[in-house]
């Protein structure tokens, strides 16, 4: 089983952390480089992001975290997470940054405050089956995949919700408030190459 860790400074990090051991990892918090260092795979969890932006410098964990992603550890991030891994956000608070690493520009208040919160069907052609019942919570939109990255989950409107990029994976949704943990699969897929090629 991979070991895997979900970075633990704010936002829902226990909900993922059950989810990850329920398909058979070892699941860790992260909140310092020393177990970073330790893990074949992180998922960076929904919350808010302009917070765990501060929290992740302030704590000396931003700059190992580009590191990892630099050095190809796969990453999933939701929501939130996205927003973190995005190398562009296009309504950030003032002086908010990213870790960056998926070739997307993401918009935080997509939705608008009537759509603070809804759910969608969602056709995610990569795993040829059952659509994903895909939960929004104040969510972050894709407004532009660049040449790196490709969507792997799109809105009946068009819009993009799910990206990937080699060991990186973002969802502006939260699966691990659903049983459909797919998402949480192919990480753990990508964790796994990982572990095995280092
Ligand atoms: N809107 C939040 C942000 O900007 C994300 C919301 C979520 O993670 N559920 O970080």
């Amino acid at each position: 089983a991979p070991r895997v860790g979900v970075l633990a400074l704010q936002g829902d990090f226990r909900e993922h952390l059950h989810v990850l051991t329920s398909l058979g990892a070892t699941a860790v918090p992260v909140r310092r480089e020393a177990e970073l260092a330790e893990v074949d795979g992180l998922v960076i969890p929904g919350g808010e992001s302009s917070v765990m932006d501060k929290l992740s410098r302030m704590f000396g964990l931003a700059e190992p975290l580009k590191a990892a992603i630099a050095s190809g550890l796969p990453v999933y991030g939701t929501c939130a997470g996205l927003i973190m891994l995005a190398d562009r956000i296009l309504d950030g608070m003032a002086g908010q940054q990213t870790l960056g690493g998926l070739d997307v520009a993401v918009r935080r208040n997509a939705f608008g405050s009537q759509r603070e919160s809804f759910e969608s069907e969602l056709d995610v052609p990569a795993f040829d089956g059952e659509p994903v019942h895909a939960v929004f919570i104040r969510a972050p939109v894709v407004e532009s995949v660049g040449p790196l990255a490709s969507p792997l989950g799109v809105l009946p409107d068009g819009r993009v919700v799910a990206v990937e990029q080699g060991a990186l994976l973002g969802t502006s949704f939260h699966p691990e408030m659903t049983h459909d943990y797919r998402f949480h699969a192919r990480f753990l897929d990508k964790a796994r190459t990982f572990a095995s090629a280092r």
